[in-house]
């Protein structure tokens, strides 16, 4: 501690002020966020509906993904969460497809705006500011499908995200992944091409060394007891301005597993 701040903390009211921060940073830690990452979400919030705005990329992709998770679980009346749901693209697509779904995140901002959205929309979604951790400490194995997708790049330990999530399912249920890997090419498509030359995404968006190698994620999901099904690579054709799905898992990814057990 320097000692400015020790002197300052004599004062029993900076004190308690002090102590409260600690207790606030301290809390984030052990709750596996990131505020960093965190504030970044929040600060751009309101453009996450504009379909070409600087989440137009998730716009793009949603009904990519979606059709990829309809093909591997039976979203009709499943018990959905989608953990790191910001706005609610993805959140309110799996209600749409005829899910009951909670959508958790830990930024304030975008949950308000994926609340008003509903509103506009119609569509039923449960947002609460909560994280995996701590959803797993209250509902365990009461999820057929969760959905994790492109936030495990943003958690200091995605490790326990996975585990709070085979946690969350129950015997049988799926959980589906995304995210990018950690090599060269992904450096240079990723953050070079996506956020600086083409500008699909914000500068700053992405921290190369939080990308994650499928090997990386397929370790942590086995460790906590998830068994893989399926991955596939998502592209992106400059030329065209497309995205597919495809074979190639280098750059975007989607991985899908099931918590052991009968249905
Ligand atoms: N899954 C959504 C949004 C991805 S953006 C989609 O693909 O459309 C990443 C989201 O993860 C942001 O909304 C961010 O606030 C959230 N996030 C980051 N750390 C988190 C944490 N520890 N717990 C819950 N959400 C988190």
């Amino acid at each position: 501690m320097v000692a400015g701040v020790q002197a300052c903390i004599l004062d029993p009211q900076l004190r308690g002020l002090y102590y409260a921060t600690e207790l606030i940073c301290m809390n984030q830690a052990q709750q596996n966020v990131d505020p960093a990452e965190v504030a970044k979400f929040d600060a751009l919030a309101s453009r996450w509906w504009d379909p070409d705005g600087e989440f137009r990329p998730l716009h793009e992709i949603n009904p990519l993904r979606l059709d990829w998770i309809r093909q591997h679980a039976d979203l009709h009346g499943a018990n959905v969460v989608d953990i790191g749901c910001g706005g609610g693209i993805l959140a309110e697509s799996l209600a749409q497809a005829g899910a009951k779904v909670t959508g958790i995140d830990m930024a304030e901002s975008p949950l308000a705006v994926a609340r008003l959205h509903q509103i506009e929309s119609g569509v039923v979604v449960d947002y609460r500011q909560t994280t995996a951790e701590d959803l797993a400490a209250s509902e365990q194995s009461q999820y057929d499908v969760v959905t994790c997708l492109e936030m495990l790049e943003h958690v200091p330990d995605p490790a326990g995200v996975i585990a709070s999530i085979h946690t969350l399912l129950r015997p049988g249920g799926h959980a589906f992944f995304s995210t990018i890997n950690r090599n060269p090419k992904s450096f240079m498509l990723a953050i070079v091409g996506a956020e600086y030359l083409l500008k699909l995404l914000p500068a700053g968006t992405h921290e190369y060394r939080k990308f994650i190698r499928p090997s990386e994620l397929d370790a942590w999901a086995r460790t906590a007891g998830l068994e893989l099904c399926a991955s596939i690579g998502m592209h992106y054709n400059p030329l065209s301005r497309a995205y597919s799905l495809g074979r190639g898992l280098d750059v975007n990814y989607l991985m899908h597993y099931r918590r052991p057990g009968t249905e």
